[in-house]
């Protein structure tokens, strides 16, 4: 009889424990393509039937209509925004870089001076999560699992490694171009794991150099893109035709990488390794991998949205998307993992493409800032009073203008009118004023969402609709409001998502709040997005 009933209680504890595995998934692959339009989701439609794109639309769930909600839309504040569910304003990250309003020095996203790099001896590593205010879903993951589940970020670039996977991940892998290994910083620990340290001898980097880079469908075929070598597309690889070699990088230039699809084969190849060698996915507490490809951008950045160069990136990377699924597949099993794909901005095209094809576009040069210091100096007596022009914020040497006791009105207004008749100017205004000016509202909004004054600087400006700034003369850039800048994709496969998609716009802080639903765990700190209803079951 006691056997029975012990039997029993076996019985329903063994169910228990079966319910709870059902709750959550084994593990979560949060996946961000750096400078991925949702428009490349069908502009380059020869996508493969296994690969990324079209098994994550077929089976997963496509929301059409995500945007950004803040301006800049730029890498660092695109990466804390999905993984926070928040925006600049809250969660700090307001540009990959900033000026430190007290100290007016410049702060890298994720700068951290007390921390030493581990994996290499440069200063590649010097790096943490401290300047992001918030916590991410990551962070929250650990908090609901008390510190059991395991959190990894990985990426070529830092702040897309370690913004997403938050204060108390396990690890964040980065690349360091100056030695063509993968580090970290002892912030999250004092040695590489040995397994990192094999990955890293194997020096993949300089195998793919020496397989190049030419096209993986015949060049003529490519029909959604431009002619090869056009003269805006940037000769960083030593030219801009295919094929390319790269026979000239390997021992060498292990930077270079950055801007080849190679850059996101190798990212794939450690994301794998990190799955096998940390057993991502294989109890029943939910993991956490955090997965940025960051090639896209420096491809997109070089090239512009309609080169050759760009339609063979996403068609690599494709192929790369359904390998890791397959791998994921056999590994974690399907089903049993929950994916998400998003990005961090998006991009325009080149403006001397878009000036070929008569549509107005153009550069506004950043050197506009020396001459307008000249202008102050004649005028107020000091020099540089103007500290750089950031994240589309002119930002004052408030401490020099405060010394001078000059006045503050007087140096904003001079600015504002030396900049409002400037060829691609559409606004320029005292930061103070944006609740007041006559400004259409998705636009203030986003200005609003991306402003914390500590961090920020001190006149807005808004170029026209296709203009970019930067000292660059080839190749594109993101960073304000437009659809091309904020108009992002969002896929969700796998474990509890059921095929289908939504024209409704989703903003781009909705996407942590609906992962916290889906886990059933506390929304980030600072997160003022919505769960998507079409994606809770
Ligand atoms: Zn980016
Ligand atoms: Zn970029």
């Amino acid at each position: 009889m006691q056997k029975n009933i012990l039997f029993l209680f076996f019985f329903f504890l063994s169910l228990s424990a079966k319910t709870q595995n059902t709750e959550r998934p084994k593990l979560v692959v949060g996946i961000v393509i750096d400078q991925m339009r949702w428009d490349y989701l069908y502009r380059y439609n020869r996508y493969a039937q296994n690969g990324g794109f079209k098994r994550m639309m077929g089976h997963g769930y496509s929301c059409e209509n995500t945007l950004i909600s803040y301006a800049p839309t730029i890498t660092a504040c695109g990466h804390a925004s999905i993984y926070s569910g928040s925006v600049p304003a809250i969660n700090g990250i307001v540009g990959n870089t900033w000026i430190d309003r007290q100290t007016s020095r410049y702060v890298y996203c994720t700068d951290d001076k007390s921390v030493k790099t581990v994996g290499s001896t440069t200063n590649a590593g010097l790096m943490s999560p401290a300047n992001l205010l918030t916590t991410t879903i990551c962070d929250e993951l650990k908090l609901a699992t008390n510190f059991r589940s395991k959190v990894i970020g990985v990426a070529l670039k830092d702040r897309g490694s370690i913004i997403p996977a938050g204060h108390s991940a396990n690890a964040a892998y980065w690349y360091d171009g100056a030695t063509g290994d993968w580090i970290t910083s002892s912030y999250y620990m004092n040695n590489l794991p040995k397994w990192v340290n094999d990955f890293n001898a194997k020096k993949l980097v300089n195998k793919y150099y020496e397989q190049g880079w030419n096209t993986l469908y015949p060049i003529n075929t490519y029909t959604q893109s431009s002619e090869d070598s056009k003269a805006y597309e940037a000769k960083g690889l030593g030219g801009n035709t295919f094929p390319y070699s790269f026979k000239q990088f390997v021992g060498k230039n292990f930077g270079a990488i950055l801007t080849t699809p190679h850059g996101n084969s190798l990212t794939a190849e450690f994301a794998k390794a990190v799955v096998i060698n940390e057993s991502l996915g294989e109890d029943n507490i939910t993991d956490f991998l955090t997965v940025s490809f960051s090639s896209t951008d420096y491809i997109g950045h070089s090239y512009g949205p309609n080169s050759i160069e760009e339609e063979d990136n996403f068609l690599r990377l494709d192929k790369e998307l359904g390998e890791l699924f397959d791998f994921l597949d056999s590994k974690v099993g399907k089903n049993q993992y929950l994916a998400f794909l998003s990005a961090d901005h998006g991009a325009l095209q080149a403006p001397e493409f878009l000036k070929e094809h008569k549509i107005p576009s153009a550069r506004l040069d950043l050197n506009v800032f020396d001459t307008l210091n000249q202008v102050l100096k004649k005028q107020f007596g000091r020099d540089s009073i103007i500290i750089d022009m950031y994240n589309y914020q002119i930002v004052l040497n408030t401490p020099i203008i405060q010394a001078a006791n000059i006045n503050l009105d007087e140096i904003k207004k001079t600015i504002i009118q030396y900049m409002f008749y400037l060829p691609g100017v559409a606004r320029i205004f005292d930061i103070n004023l944006l609740a007041q000016i006559p400004l259409n509202s998705r636009i203030r909004e986003m200005l609003v969402n991306g402003y914390y004054p500590k961090r920020c600087g001190d006149i807005q400006l808004i170029l026209q609709s296709q203009w970019i700034e930067g000292y660059s003369k080839t190749g594109t850039t993101h960073g304000l409001w437009n659809p091309y800048d904020a108009h992002i994709p969002l896929l969700w496969y796998g474990w509890g998502i059921k095929p289908g998609s939504t024209a409704r716009e989703i903003s781009i802080t909705d996407i942590a709040p609906t992962i916290a639903a889906l886990l059933k765990i506390q929304t980030p700190s600072g997160a003022v997005g919505k769960p998507i209803p079409e994606i809770i079951p």
